[in-house]
């Protein structure tokens, strides 16, 4: 079969959901039995977004090749149950790095190097790694900022010529875009989609099916007026509500026809039916009324929930698994430091020490462990989270005064958490990490290994520290169980206490691996015990 190309572009504003209405399209096309691929063009002149504060892209979603790879990633991954590897996401950057070791190399001696044809070369020749990696009969291709930025140019314009190449009728271009409200008459306005699709069009694309997003009720009179005035079918306009439940996107889009329409659109015929009875019974779960478990989640880079996309979702999932409600808190950890936010912490049923880098707030975050420990609290670290509890209890247990990780105190005499011995000679750092995915061997009669229940697993990483194996002696006989080492037994990746009933943190990230369908274990391990605390509060 022809590979057909679905290609999500965005108006209006950003952040508007095109990710994971991409994502959910995606899910579904494979339900109808097809084989689905999906590659995230994100026009920023970073290589990745290894580089980058949370604050300014959100979290760094990382892949088992161990690419670092933008958030939507993750949707695709939860919501198509799909692994991805490293050509499901380019960025200009890696564009120009390319084009420009070729052209010093020699590659077109004599030639004057432009944007196009070279670099639209270049774009186009990375989408089609994707249909040869993976031989998937449809491609998502979602094409990250809004039409109009400068910096998508290059990418529309290589889809535009693509769509010549692979032939009109193997593409679709659905473009979505954002309907504001006026507050003083409640109004839905369209024009701001009339412009976003008139600049689409001044660049040689017509979109064949527009996804309007609102976070009101959408009505038919709208679609039609977007339908005459952005020149598209009038069933090709597709409302969006703002959905109550992420995951219900997919159950909504099902029932506003997108599916079949996007197959009578491309030609294709399906092998089988949808059947979405398994998320719509999760939406169900989700909505009905139980019991609420508290997590106050210490972070970093709280105000921008973003940066913790992947630890909310699996705590969702992990929620579901258990019957219950979760309600997220995020505590600033360096305000912990400060007296303030001690409030929350003490409210909640458990702690959640997700991953991070840099000192600051990193006391605060010793603090939080501390405390778990010290209250048996249920406790996940994450990464960071995991190097955080070995800190504070070479600290106040072992009465290591000064123990710390190397990263935050290069002259600690305690360096409990240490610098990996192949990262003493990298100095770039781009890509450099101990990244993406590696095994681990369960200890048996470890809680981790009730809770994988099996030998064996493989999850995803990203650090450069380690804990350090001089002192594993002397944290096992004051209670730490290494419930999770590398095959060769001398990387520790994950840690549990004894004597506590849940303190289990992972120098590995299983947030990537988590799915609505199948919650990761070490997720629904702390919200097991959190239930289980039985600690039932009211607001917090
Ligand atoms: N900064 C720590 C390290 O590099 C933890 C990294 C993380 O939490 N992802 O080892």
């Amino acid at each position: 079969m022809t590979t057909k190309y679905l290609f999500f572009t965005g108006g209006v504003v950003s952040s508007v959901g095109k990710g994971v209405t991409a994502a959910a399209m995606g899910l579904l096309l494979k339900e109808r039995g097809f084989k689905v691929a999906v590659q995230k063009l994100d026009p920023y002149i970073n290589v990745d977004p290894g580089t980058m504060s949370p604050y300014q892209h959100g979290e760094v979603y990382v892949l088992d090749d161990g690419a670092e790879t933008d958030l939507d990633l993750g949707h695709y991954e939860r919501f198509i149950d799909i692994r991805l590897s490293r050509v499901s996401n380019f960025t200009t950057g890696q564009v120009y790095a390319e084009t420009i070791a070729k052209e010093r190399r020699g590659d077109y001696l004599g030639g004057t190097i432009q944007v196009i044809p070279h670099i639209t070369n270049e774009i186009k020749r990375r989408i089609g790694l994707v249909e040869k990696e993976t031989g998937a009969e449809i491609v998502i291709l979602e094409v990250g900022g809004t039409v109009g930025d400068i910096e998508s140019q290059p990418f529309l314009e290589a889809l535009r010529q693509l769509r010549n190449e692979v032939g009109r009728e193997n593409c679709l271009f659905v473009h979505v875009t954002w309907l504001p409200t006026i507050g003083a008459t409640g109004e839905i306005k369209t024009k701001p989609t009339q412009h976003s699709v008139a600049a689409l069009r001044s660049i040689g694309i017509s979109p064949n099916v527009i996804i309007a997003r609102a976070d009101a009720d959408i009505d038919q009179g709208l679609c039609d007026k977007i339908a005459l005035f952005c020149d598209v079918e009038r069933n090709a306009v597709i409302p969006m509500k703002t959905a109550e439940v992420l995951y219900e996107v997919p159950l909504l889009l099902e029932e506003l026809g997108a599916g079949e329409l996007i197959l009578a659109k491309l030609g294709l015929q399906a092998s089988r039916k949808s059947d979405m009875r398994p998320w719509k019974k999760l939406v169900e779960n989700v909505k009905k009324e139980k019991p609420t478990v508290h997590v106050a989640l210490i972070g970093k880079y709280v105000e921008l929930q973003y940066a913790y996309m992947s630890v909310r979702e699996a705590l969702k999932h992990a929620a579901i698994a258990n019957d219950v409600e979760i309600s997220i808190k995020w505590v600033h950890s360096a305000d912990l430091e400060k007296d303030k936010g001690w409030d929350i912490v003490k409210a909640a049923d458990a702690v959640l020490v997700p991953g991070g880098f840099g000192s600051r707030g990193v006391e605060g975050k010793i603090l939080a462990a501390q405390y778990a420990r010290e209250n048996k609290v249920p406790y996940l670290g994450l990464c960071l989270g995991m190097q955080v509890m070995c800190v504070e209890f070479a600290r106040n247990v072992l009465g290591y005064e000064d123990a710390n990780s190397s990263e935050f105190d290069r002259s600690t005499p305690h360096p409990v958490i240490d610098l990996m011995v192949d990262q003493r000679s990298i100095s770039d750092m781009g890509g450099t990490m101990r990244l993406g995915l590696y095994p681990c061997l369960l200890q048996p009669g470890t809680k981790a290994a009730a809770a994988y229940d099996a030998p064996s697993v493989e999850e995803r990483h990203r650090h450069r520290w380690e804990f350090n194996n001089a002192y594993r002696e002397a944290f096992k006989k004051r209670g730490m169980i290494f419930s999770g080492l590398s095959p060769d037994g001398r990387l520790v990746e994950i840690i549990e206490l004894q004597d506590h009933p849940y303190m289990v943190a992972s120098q590995f990230h299983p947030e990537f691996l988590s799915r609505p369908m199948k919650p990761h274990p070490l997720f629904v391990g702390l919200v097991k015990a959190a239930k289980e605390r039985g600690k039932v509060i009211g607001d917090w």
